[in-house]
């Protein structure tokens, strides 16, 4: 191969050589004086290959074309290699923080589905931090899902009149509210409240008038082990007629004809039920009459708990 530009080959390579130098200028050396030597002699020997062009010279100007190519591949490789090792420490810190934050999470969500929401909502007042280190965790397990449902949910409100009042008891980041809060009334209800859109209340004692709401959202909400009692309340807000969403971990129902049999026994009727994705289960029930039984046999839901990664 002819070498069209030999000037061009002489600027990389001084330009290469200063580089040398820069680099390794914050070295101590012991012969300071060796590496300008060498270079000057470098230069002459390009100066004399171009200046007597033969297929010889071009041969011995390609292959010096040729390491110097290699010598830079190899000059960057190794940057690389350093960087990548800076890197290696603070990976491990996030890799630890990362652990550290997924076992609190599943730490407090443990707590939320064993207790009652009395304890509940003690244990966020305690400790500040816990109610945005839960949703925090809550967030990262909902990105790996491949549905949410509340989109589900949202898609079925979506129909509603613009008079009708939602209100979304354990709204998390009220993602009802941002959505159809424009539209429709929506009331969004959480242990705490960590944003204008959020009011904080125990939902097993909502600060809203009987008999006002037309639908009542449980999206993954019904963590505490008083059930009844959010229920109770979700049928005392609500309008005769008016609507209950209910969505929740399938694995949670032990045996959902007797749940849904004891919704029945609470004053409601089971307008749908259905499977999500094999994994959530979405109950839609009508309130249709009086509440029969305060505590029906059924009314159960097993704990849920995240695997660790
Ligand atoms: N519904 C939201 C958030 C689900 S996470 C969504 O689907 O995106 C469950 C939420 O229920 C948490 O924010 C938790 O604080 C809330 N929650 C649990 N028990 C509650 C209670 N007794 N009163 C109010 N909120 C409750």
């Amino acid at each position: 191969m002819l070498i069209k530009n030999p000037d061009k080959v002489e600027i990389i390579f001084v330009m290469a050589e200063e580089n040398e130098v820069l680099l390794s200028e914050t070295k101590k050396r012991k012969r300071p004086w060796r590496a300008a030597v060498r270079k000057a002699a470098k230069k002459a020997k390009l100066v004399e290959l171009k200046s007597t062009p033969s297929n010889e010279n071009e041969e011995i100007l390609k292959d010096i074309k040729e390491k110097f190519k290699l010598k830079i591949k190899k000059r960057k490789e190794k940057k690389r290699a350093l960087k990548v090792d800076k890197s290696k420490p603070k990976d491990k810190k996030e890799e630890l923080v990362d652990k550290l934050t997924s076992s609190r999470f599943r730490y407090l969500n443990e707590q939320l589905y064993t207790m009652d929401s009395a304890d509940a909502k003690n244990l966020f007042a305690e400790d500040e931090t816990a109610f945005q280190a839960y949703h925090k965790g809550y967030r990262s397990q909902v990105e790996k899902w491949p549905i949410n449902p509340v989109n589900v949910i949202i898609k079925h409100l979506r129909k509603l009149p613009a008079e009708s009042v939602i209100v979304d008891l354990g709204c998390g980041d009220a993602k009802i509210a941002k959505t159809l809060g424009k539209k429709n009334t929506v009331h969004s209800f959480d242990l705490v409240s960590n944003n204008p859109l959020v009011k904080a209340c125990d939902m097993s004692n909502i600060p809203i008038e009987d008999q006002s709401a037309d639908v009542v959202v449980f999206c993954l909400s019904l963590m505490g082990t008083n059930l009844a009692d959010f229920i109770r309340e979700a049928h005392r807000i609500l309008k005769t007629g008016g609507i209950v969403k209910i969505a929740e971990v399938w694995s949670r129902f032990k045996n959902l004809k007797k749940f849904l049999r004891a919704l029945e026994q609470m004053g409601f009727k089971v307008a749908n039920e259905k499977l999500l994705n094999d994994y959530f289960e979405l109950i839609t029930l009508k309130k249709i009459g009086k509440i029969e039984k305060k505590r029906p046999l059924g009314l159960t839901l097993e704990p849920c708990f995240y695997k660790k990664r």
